[in-house]
């Protein structure tokens, strides 16, 4: 994955060399950024990003208040390699054969070039599909191991993943946390191996229902991107995925406004916590009952850098729909 269009950074402002000082001129559209041929998306410039927009998550599902209506917008590089990203979780789901359909069909879609595409089968598919998929979309493990391996009945070492040629894995998925039992210590352990191994981490976050309705989404969220950061040892290959327990697999999908908010906080976080730059370049997916209809309206907020789709990601047309939804967030920055 090309990484241009590299964010610069200040104490006061985060900005972006290629979109900021290019002669754009109006109307003529993010391919005119001459320095920048890559998708430009959407950035807060101001430093209030995120602080008061937080407050509104926290009184319930149904809060639509938007911290982004009242922030100065500016139009500066995305996250990491400046690309949208889309990954597909297929989960426990699939055969031989309904894999080979969803891959053939994937393999005929037309995809938006300016997107990160991963998707994550069972592992037992993953070589069916490194060997059939168009090298155009990435491969993930939906999980790993802590450590090399050895005497872990069931378990999949970051290793055997990067050997069957995975790119990336999933960690700290709400499936794994809420009915697997997985802590945050553990997917800190698993988060800390796989980095070793070079392969791309999708660090998943995400609060209960019970947890947003007693207002306490932040800390929840705060204390599993803390787990993160302690394991990690940079942030160049993770992408964070906010993923609320109560959207995923429910048909309940966040409003704009709703995920806006958390990413936006998310963001806030990491500059303080981890850097500003950090928050700049890393890409914050939203996941949760997102299909083709409802990406478009999600993918226009500023700090939606794109999706992780679980039911929507098994029909081949729709999860292009999704991917391509990146065309409004493009729209809006033109
Ligand atoms: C997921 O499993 O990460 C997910 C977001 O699932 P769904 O899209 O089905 O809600």
């Amino acid at each position: 994955m090309a990484h241009t269009c590299r964010p610069v950074h200040s104490a006061t402002a985060t900005g972006s060399i290629c979109a900021r000082s290019s002669s754009r001129s109006k109307g003529s559209g993010v391919a005119a950024v001459a320095s920048c041929p890559k998708f430009v998306g959407l950035r807060r410039l101001d430093s209030k990003s995120g602080s008061e927009g937080f407050a509104a998550v926290l009184g319930g599902v149904s809060s639509s208040s938007s911290s982004s209506s009242s922030s100065t917008r500016g139009i500066v590089s995305m996250g990491g390699s400046g690309k949208f990203f889309v990954g597909g979780n297929w989960k426990c789901n699939g055969n031989s054969e309904s894999i080979k359909k969803l891959v053939d069909d994937l393999n005929s879609a037309k995809l938006e070039d300016d997107v990160d595409v991963v998707v994550a089968p069972p592992f037992v598919y993953i070589p069916q599909v490194v060997s059939t998929l168009t090298k155009r979309i990435d491969v993930a493990g939906q999980n790993s191991w802590t450590g090399k391996g050895g005497a872990f009945t069931g378990e999949i070492s970051a290793d055997m993943l990067a050997d069957v040629g995975s790119k990336w894995v999933i960690l700290g998925h709400s499936e794994r946390r809420h009915i697997l039992g997985e802590s945050s210590d553990t997917i800190g352990k698993k988060s800390a191996y796989a980095a070793t191994k070079d392969l791309g981490i999708i660090a998943c976050v995400g609060e209960k229902l019970e947890e947003r309705e007693s207002g306490r989404t932040l800390d929840v969220v705060s204390d599993q991107l803390q787990a993160f950061a302690d394991s990690l040892p940079d942030w160049s290959n993770v992408v964070i995925a906010y993923e609320p327990v109560w959207a995923i697999g429910t048909g309940k999908v966040a409003t704009p406004e709703q995920a806006q908010e958390v990413h936006a906080a998310i963001r806030k976080w990491l500059s303080e916590k981890v850097s500003p730059e950090v928050a700049s370049k890393t890409r914050i997916i939203y996941g949760g009952s997102v299909n083709g209809p409802n990406s478009s309206e999600l993918a226009k907020r500023e700090d939606i850098d794109g999706f992780l789709v679980g039911g929507a990601s098994l029909k081949g047309p729709e999860f292009a729909t999704i991917i391509n939804s990146v065309t409004s967030k493009k729209k809006v920055a033109a």
